[in-house]
């Protein structure tokens, strides 16, 4: 007979084994699954010939709810903070970034009445209220923050660096201004990427009596009468669960709860990007580590210079990054074409120097674009079947990437806590 768990956990990713090590800490039977043959899901990092790739620029913000939670947990995140310096392209020109104190002296971006209204944008994210943005757009606190062009394209900026997400005007001003807030404060680059953080929660968790198996996909969620649940696997293999925590994206989610599912997930459009991961013996330009467009959506840093990324110390791993608006059709090609020719500009010659890469077109880096409305949405999906708890990057109603998966996997698990007390 299939063995009754109490908990069956959906996914090995961050939310998954972040909702396993609270659990853990009851005396609770706990299996995960991951469809995957690796666990780490989107935080995993791959070695590819002796180079730690993450997948794209992760970077973990230093006093954000993800760190507060990996702290709690008694997870190490060594790494280094990278500085906030460097270059800001505009129409094939280089500016030093107006982000330090040095940068807003120095750079030609700005005159000086925009350099002085700049600084006091600046200190107005810090300080505002994001509870008061609820029904506000990104755009609409943009435009209503500054009527300077030059500024206002800075804020989108900062935006993007800091939540990826690249439709100002459909996102909520709360979620992107707040965590603007908390990556103002500074992030960190992890030695050897966020394996790292993915290893010790996975080993905290197998000597709790955590049981994870890996290649098991859940094709089939079906809810049961007496409170509990029956997943069907591939291979056609049966579990059975009291509760269920799961940590796929909401459409992965609305498949394997077939037709009965009343979810309101059509609203929801994922956040995407397309990353160009790559290690070089040297860099051609060592000043440049850190570079973005103004008015195209790209990215480059050096993730090497701060954090251990190879066994050679000597070389360079960075990323290259395109955020892709929501309702944008990818063409591959052209993406690729468009951040080579990105870092061309920035690493000059790059190509004599390289080790190896990794294109990636298109990849989801938040399961949901974070819209105003989201939190009644979200609070439905909560209740929608008893016993089956939601988390991961798109399950939170304040938070989104890391914070949110890590947010919403502690909250899933006191939830159940909560219920088995009671
Ligand atoms: C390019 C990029 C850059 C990023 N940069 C940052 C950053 O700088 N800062 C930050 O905070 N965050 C960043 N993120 C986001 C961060 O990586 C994610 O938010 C986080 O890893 C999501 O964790 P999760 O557990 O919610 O989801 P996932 O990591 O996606 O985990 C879900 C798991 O469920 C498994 N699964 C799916 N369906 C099934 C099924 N049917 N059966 C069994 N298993 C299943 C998947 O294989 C996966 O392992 C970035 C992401 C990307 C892609």
């Amino acid at each position: 007979m299939a063995q009754k768990w109490d908990v069956v956990i959906i996914g090995g990713g961050l939310a998954g084994f972040v909702a396993a090590n609270y659990l853990a800490k009851r005396n609770l039977s706990i299996l995960v699954l991951e469809k995957g043959k690796k666990v780490g899901g989107r935080a995993r990092t791959d070695q590819i010939h002796e180079q730690y790739f993450n997948l794209g620029p992760h970077a973990l913000s230093k006093k954000g709810k993800a760190m507060a939670i990996l702290e709690e947990l008694t997870i190490q995140v060594p790494g280094k903070s990278p500085k906030l310096g460097g270059v800001l392209v505009k129409e094939h020109l280089e500016y030093s970034a107006p982000f330090t104190p040095s940068g807003l002296l120095t750079t030609n971006l700005l005159n000086w009445k925009d350099r002085i209204e700049w600084a006091n944008v600046l200190i107005k994210v810090i300080s505002v209220n994001t509870k008061k943005l609820t029904t506000w757009t990104f755009e609409q606190w943009v435009q209503q923050t500054t009527e300077s062009a030059n500024i206002q394209s800075l804020l989108y900026l900062l935006g993007r660096l800091a939540t990826y997400c690249h439709a100002p005007d459909q996102a909520s001003a709360k979620i992107i201004v707040s965590h603007l807030k908390t990556v103002l404060n500074g992030v960190l680059y992890l030695d050897h990427g966020w394996q790292t953080i993915i290893d010790q929660l996975h080993n905290k968790a197998v000597v709790s009596g955590v049981q994870i198996e890996t290649h098991k996909r859940v094709k089939h969620i079906a809810p049961l009468e007496q409170d509990s649940f029956k997943l069907v696997l591939s291979h056609d293999e049966e579990v059975f669960g009291k509760y269920v925590i799961c940590t796929t994206g909401p459409y992965e989610l609305q498949h394997m709860l077939g037709k009965k599912s009343n979810f309101p997930f059509t609203k929801m459009k994922p956040v995407k990007g397309a990353t160009f991961d790559i290690a070089l013996t040297q860099l051609p330009n060592p000043k440049k580590l850190f570079a973005m467009d103004i008015n195209h959506p790209l990215y480059f840093s050096v993730h090497s210079n701060y954090a251990r990324l190879s066994a050679d110390a000597k070389n360079a791993v960075m990323h290259v990054f395109k955020y892709h608006h929501p309702d944008e059709t990818i063409n591959a090609k052209k993406v690729r074409d468009e951040l080579e020719q990105f870092l061309e500009k920035i690493q000059p010659g790059w190509k004599n120097y390289e080790i190896t890469s990794r294109f990636i077109p298109q990849i989801t880096v938040n399961q949901r674009l974070p819209q105003i409305g989201d939190e009644k949405m979200l609070e439905s999906c909560k209740r929608g079947i008893p016993g089956l708890y939601i988390a991961g990057d798109w399950a939170s109603p304040d938070f989104i990437l890391a914070e949110g998966a890590v947010s919403s996997a502690k909250q899933a698990a006191e939830d159940i806590m909560k219920k088995e007390k009671s």
